[in-house]
């Protein structure tokens, strides 16, 4: 069999080197075709050292770079059309990945799509491109791995619910009073995964878990009225699908992202690893759940109803949540504007169609400027 070709939009992020060791073991299967990175010169340059894609791009950095590196967003279109491409695993972190994932699959690859903010704001024109291109979306993220897993190719007429498991983040057990004074090293010190900045502070608003029920309702064509949250403190039930007849059926693991990476790459097939850290039933001990606490973390809230709204509304949480993210990671504003500045945005925007994506681009960016304006910065 020849190798597939491989391109990582992200590679020098989390889940781009997690990726890149994964792919280390298994050279026979899959080849690196092609690497982007936003800044960092000096980790690409090492990647690209040890792999040598024939395609290299730095989308942002001001540092000298080798002729031959591609510079710019468009690069990421043209690394994810590549013919010698099949797979794209696109692990960009933000809406600056939705471009690359329609190009992807409109190109007919498949997508291992870590970059769930693809599938929050452009959610149904994803949908388009894969059915006009014939790409395919696998998931990267642990709960859309497992949920792939459980179903195991039966249908979402069978489904009665999913349940998204959520660590809980930092905050879990804080008052909502000390949440939204929260500083940025506390918001950082993540309890289970290890992840990129922005992700990490999703996690502990739990605007991550309103992404992903957006996320897996795109993924698996099932109703948001029958997906649901649960908090599950020791991240080893990735999540559960509940079918028809109440049977219920989870998948478990140690919280690494190396196995819904290696899955996402292989789908259906499954591959031998014993690079994958092994699971033991008796360290993992005691396996807890409890109800989300809403009144201390407002995002998941408005993050679903958002998602209930439907339209443009999903890009506005997405763009609104960037945006305070990132002022928050400044240390401009506190934890709680978090939730402030994405309550304010989706109040304003009510109401906008999101049918295309310039309507979309267009919500993302009313969506920055309330949050940067109403926040003061
Ligand atoms: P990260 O910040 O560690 O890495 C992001 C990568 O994207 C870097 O290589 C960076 O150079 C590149 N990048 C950033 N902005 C860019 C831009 N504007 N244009 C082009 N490239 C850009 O983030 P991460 O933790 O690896 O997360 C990546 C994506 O995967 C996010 O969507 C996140 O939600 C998702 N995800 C991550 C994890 C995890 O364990 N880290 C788990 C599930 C899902
Ligand atoms: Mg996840």
């Amino acid at each position: 069999m020849t190798a597939q070709g491989v391109a990582i939009l992200g590679s020098t992020g989390s889940i781009g080197t997690t990726a890149l060791r994964v792919l280390a073991r298994h050279r026979d299967r899959f080849a690196v075709r092609a690497l982007t990175a936003h800044g960092n010169a000096a980790l690409l340059r090492e990647q690209v050292d040890a792999w040598t894609p024939d395609f290299v791009a730095l989308v942002d950095g001001n540092g000298a770079a080798p002729a031959t590196w591609r510079r710019g967003a468009a690069a990421l279109v043209e690394a994810a059309t590549r013919p010698d491409v099949d797979i794209v695993l696109n692990a960009v972190v933000g809406a600056a990945g939705l471009d690359a994932t329609l190009a992807a699959l409109g190109a007919g690859k498949r997508v291992a799509l870590a970059n769930k903010e693809s599938l929050v704001v452009g959610g149904a024109l994803v949908a388009d491109a894969a059915r006009r291109g014939g790409g395919v979306v696998v998931p990267v993220d642990s709960e859309h791995s497992a949920i792939l897993q459980c179903l195991g190719g039966r249908d979402a007429t069978e489904v009665k619910k999913l349940v998204i498991t959520a660590s809980g983040g930092p905050f879990r057990e804080w008052s909502a009073e000390r949440v939204r004074a929260a500083s940025v090293p506390d918001a950082l010190r993540h309890p289970t995964w290890s992840m990129g900045r922005k992700i990490t502070v999703d996690s502990a608003s739990l605007a991550n878990k309103a992404l992903e029920v957006i996320e897996a309702h795109f993924l698996f064509g099932i109703g948001y009225d029958r997906i649901e949250v649960v908090v599950h403190p020791q991240s080893i039930v990735h999540s559960m699908v509940e079918f028809r007849d109440g049977s219920v059926l989870a998948q478990l693991g140690v919280p690494s992202m190396e196995l819904p990476i290696l899955y996402a790459l292989s789908h259906p097939e499954r591959l031998d690893d014993a690079g994958i850290p092994a699971f033991d039933a008796v360290a993992a001990g005691r396996l807890t759940f409890e109800a989300v606490r809403h009144e201390a973390f407002p995002c998941l809230g408005l993050g679903l109803a958002a998602a209930r709204a439907g339209g443009a509304a999903p890009a506005v949480f997405n763009g609104a949540n960037e945006q305070a993210v990132a002022l928050f990671l400044e240390g401009k504003v506190p934890f709680g504007a978090i939730a402030e500045g994405i309550a304010l945005a989706l109040e304003q925007h009510a109401g906008l169609a999101g049918g295309n994506l310039d309507a979309l681009w267009h919500a993302d960016a009313l969506a920055r400027r309330t949050v940067r304006e109403t926040l003061g910065c």
